[in-house]
């Protein structure tokens, strides 16, 4: 039920019935009043006219008792005052009280009238009777016509009063019961007139709170009946607009939540509407905990709340930032696009957050790389061209030094050239441009032939090289060439950074469906700090001692990338002084199609 509008139709109508009900008890007894007053009166003129008839007494003489039986006879039979009234105005007789007792009558109104007009009526307080009377006075005449006195009529006036009041209260217990009754209709009419408007209140409550299919039953053919009509087809549009909406809505959630790079939108009070999976990764929070938080206390990162902030005063309606910062020990650099969201005035902006870390990092390899190719490059040239001056400078004339010279220039344009072959070789690893030929290798036989390449090397620096029993044969699907590098690249290094007297060993073995081929020094081992970068390219722990061992820096970064090409992994175990286990492990048959039993 709508109270307040049922309250308020209800007093309106209620209040106009109570007044038309008054108004129309007041008119109608008024009415009734003066009809019975008429009545009254008219009761009187009949009787004054009838004991007018009877009236047949001499008026000249005094006060006799005849006039007194006449006067009290005529009152009994009409149950009325009865005067007698001389035309002078004493009193004759009274059917209430002795006549001598009376005063003179002349200048009543009732008589003054009936001199004049032959009957004449009034209403007063009687001193006679003391009590308000209604009279009633008609003239007597003679035969000729000349008036011989008065005859007076009355009755008390409360006897009509009360006829009156009688009246009236019937009428106004009449009208009280028609306004109860008008009342409990009116309260039962309007109830039920405005059953459809609280039924389409309710309906409409529960539209506006998301239930869109909601409909109402009102079959009335009135307005309401077409309002609830007009309702439910309202209802089902805006439910079929909900549901194209939730299917756009679906779709583009789906397309933002599938995207690589960080969406979110914030209001224009910085409240975050919506952000997607990848901006929550990459600014490290939840989606669905930040949607309707203030954006300030989700992200700490000063440039991309001011991007939030600035974006909406933007004339152009966009900005574009680049961020850096640290998630954990990962350094992340966004570019940051913010664009306003259409809409006047703006509603708020959408941020594009794209991931450049990769990028920044792949820039800064290569400019690592060029310093470092030129700076390899430059140490040979420039010790060739010294080489070759001095030569043009007179040393080719001396026998012995020319020799050397020559030498040195040999040994450096050696050491180009390999740098040179190293680093195109790793170029086509990484290009994958190398033609490789997976056939099934035995692992003894490519490490006694390492062996057996570097054994002469070994021996002039008093190094032991050892290799395990071969108790069996383990076969490995890969590029025999590629493996034979591997070896041959982590037997150089081991020989190169192990003292004399030192001794390097390789073994290999089965550890579930791998196979783990480890090389093994007693040198001088690498310490923590420089693990996770000793298989980059040109990285080095001691450059100048690499460098006066031939190296090129590049050894390492060629067996990660040869390992990894045929599906391996390699880790290195070592510690300063207590030498270095370099581990190279290749998966058996699952990834190179070779059945395991091949393998052993
Ligand atoms: P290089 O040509 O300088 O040997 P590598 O890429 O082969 O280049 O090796 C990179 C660096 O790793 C070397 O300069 C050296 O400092 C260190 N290193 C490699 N192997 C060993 C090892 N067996 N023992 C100690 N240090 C090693």
């Amino acid at each position: 039920m709508s109270p307040r509008l049922f309250w308020k139709l209800f007093l309106i109508f209620s209040a106009l019935q109570l007044a038309t009900v008054i108004a129309f008890v007041v008119l109608v007894s008024k009415w009734q009043a003066q009809q019975t007053y008429a009545q009254k009166e008219k009761r009187l003129s009949d009787a004054a006219s009838i004991v007018r008839g009877h009236v047949d007494v001499d008026f000249e003489s005094d006060i006799r008792d005849e006039h007194q039986q006449l006067v009290d006879q005529l009152a009994e039979e009409t149950d009325m005052r009865v005067t007698l009234v001389k035309t002078n105005g004493v009193v004759l007789a009274d059917s209430e009280k002795a006549a001598e007792l009376m005063e003179n009558h002349k200048d009543r109104a009732e008589l003054v009238l009936a001199a004049t007009e032959g009957f004449g009526s009034s209403q007063r307080f009687s001193n006679t009777v003391k009590m308000s009377m209604l009279y009633y006075a008609a003239r007597i005449e003679n035969s000729v016509g000349v008036p011989k006195g008065y005859v007076r009529v009355a009755v008390p006036l409360a006897e009509v009063e009360a006829e009156v009041t009688e009246i009236e209260r019937t009428m106004w217990l009449v009208a009280l019961g028609v306004s109860l009754c008008g009342l409990l209709l009116n309260y039962v009419v309007i109830g039920r007139a405005l059953r459809p408007v609280d039924t389409l209140t309710l309906a409409a409550n529960a539209m506006a709170a998301g239930e869109y299919q909601e409909r109402v039953a009102v079959e009335s053919r009135d307005e309401l009946g077409a309002l609830a009509q007009s309702f439910n087809r309202m209802g089902g549009e805006i439910e079929a607009r909900e549901g194209q909406m939730r299917e756009v809505v679906d779709r583009m959630s789906a397309v933002l939540g599938g995207m690589i790079e960080g969406v979110f939108a914030v209001d224009d009070e910085q409240r975050i509407l919506f952000a997607n999976e990848a901006a929550g990764k990459l600014l490290n929070f939840r989606p669905e905990v930040a949607q309707g938080k203030k954006f300030s206390s989700i992200i700490e990162n000063e440039t991309l709340r001011r991007v939030a902030r600035d974006t909406i005063k933007e004339p152009g309606g966009k900005l574009i930032r680049q961020v850096e910062f640290k998630n954990g020990p990962t350094e992340i650099v966004l570019a940051v696009n913010g664009a306003k969201l259409p809409g006047e005035p703006c509603p708020g902006i959408v941020v594009v957050l794209h991931d450049v870390s990769e990028l920044r990092r792949l820039e800064r390899l290569r400019q690592e790389f060029v310093a470092n190719v030129s700076h390899e490059l430059k140490t040979p040239l420039s010790a060739i061209i010294a080489y070759a001056e001095t030569l043009r400078h007179g040393a080719m004339r001396d026998p012995e030094h020319s020799e050397l010279f020559i030498q040195r220039i040999e040994e450096q344009a050696s050491r180009l050239a390999e740098l040179i072959q190293d680093m195109l070789q790793l170029a086509r690893i990484e290009a994958s441009q190398v033609p490789y030929e997976i056939s099934i290798v035995e692992i003894g036989d490519v490490v006694s032939a390492c062996l057996a390449a570097h054994e002469t090397n070994a021996e002039q620096k008093g190094i032991k090289l050892v290799s395990q029993k071969k108790l069996r044969d383990i076969c490995l699907p890969a590029d025999e060439e590629a493996l034979r590098q591997i070896l041959n690249n982590l037997v150089t290094n081991a020989i190169k950074y192990t003292p004399k007297g030192g001794r390097v060993k390789i073994n290999w073995r089965l550890e579930g469906s791998e196979i783990a081929i480890r090389v093994r020094d007693n040198g001088i081992g690498i310490p923590e700090e420089h693990h996770h970068r000793i298989f980059e390219r040109f990285y080095r722990v001691d450059k100048a001692r690499s460098r006066e061992m031939g190296g090129t820096g590049l050894g390492l970064a060629i067996v990660k990338h040869l390992t990894q090409m045929l599906g391996g992994t390699v880790a290195l175990q070592s510690a300063p002084g207590e030498g270095s286990t370099f581990e190279v492990r290749f998966p058996l048959a699952e990834k190179s199609g070779i059945p395991a039993e091949i393998a052993s």
